[in-house]
């Protein structure tokens, strides 16, 4: 169902105020967690300053460390939502179980479903049967097609509205906290109708890297970009090291626009 054959149209997702494929790129900009409705509504309104089109950011957070914040969850959801109110963003935040994605599609036009859950097949089969679009983000050990046979799980549980997100692979190479392989995009691209999403900030891990990747994945035909953005990174409760400041990120989305209408 994924692929081009399938579907020659490219598939336009509309989720909110977000639409993403075809001719419209979607910018999805916001805290790697959520912390407070003053950080998110601060951060929502500067990205929405900027031109993103929807708003990131976790409130169940998948952590490595079991001492690491684990997210507000439906306070955070909560929050998200009085975001979305002060700024008519649409909203993007994770899920990490089949048993909250009701809960998550009450608050959340767009249901993500990170790097470590993209081969977990009860929550892509909840998501199926979601009304809500889904980010499925690659794992990072996992190969392409099994990306792809990932997505089929949510098309084949009846929802057509799915986007596949590159957020970089492990590999021997530790300059970065991922490789992130921007040739996933051109491959996919010429492989199936759904959008295609980069994901600059896991990929890369340090915030300086972070617009040069966005910038190359735009040139290189991706339909949107996931980019980490606060207030004060420094202070960050979680991935502050790969995040952007909202005058970084005001400066990203200019040069991605120039370079959206140069390709
Ligand atoms: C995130 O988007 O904050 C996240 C946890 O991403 P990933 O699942 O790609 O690690
Ligand atoms: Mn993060």
């Amino acid at each position: 169902l994924a692929s081009i054959e399938s579907h020659p149209e490219r598939s336009v997702i509309t989720a909110g105020s977000f639409t993403i494929g075809g001719k419209h790129i979607g910018m999805m900009a916001g805290p790697c967690s959520v912390e407070s409705e003053e950080q998110i509504v601060a951060t929502a309104k500067a990205v929405k300053a900027a031109g993103a089109t929807a708003l990131r950011g976790g409130a169940f957070k998948p952590r490595t460390s079991p001492y690491s914040f684990q997210g507000l969850k439906e306070e955070g959801l909560k929050m998200l939502a009085a975001a979305r109110e002060e700024t008519g963003l649409a909203v993007v935040t994770e899920v990490v179980a089949s048993e909250d994605v009701d809960l998550v599609s009450e608050y959340a036009e767009v249901l993500q479903i990170g790097a470590r859950n993209m081969q977990n097949y009860r929550l892509l089969e909840a998501c199926g049967r979601s009304h809500r679009a889904v980010l499925l983000k690659r794992g990072p050990s996992a190969t392409v097609d099994e990306l792809l046979l990932a997505a089929e799980y949510i098309l084949d549980g009846g929802n057509p509205n799915v986007m596949l997100c590159e957020r970089g692979i492990r590999t021997f190479e530790a300059h970065t906290r991922f490789t992130l392989p921007l040739a996933t995009v051109a491959w996919l691209q010429a492989r199936t109708h759904l959008p295609v999403v980069i994901d600059p900030s896991h990929g890369t891990g340090h915030t300086t890297l972070v617009p040069s990747m966005a910038k190359a994945a735009i040139a290189a035909g991706a339909d949107g970009i996931i980019v980490e953005v606060h207030p004060d990174p420094e202070h960050a409760k979680s991935d502050g090291f790969q995040t952007l400041d909202c005058e970084a990120f005001a400066q990203m989305m200019a040069d991605c626009r120039r370079v959206a209408e140069a390709v």
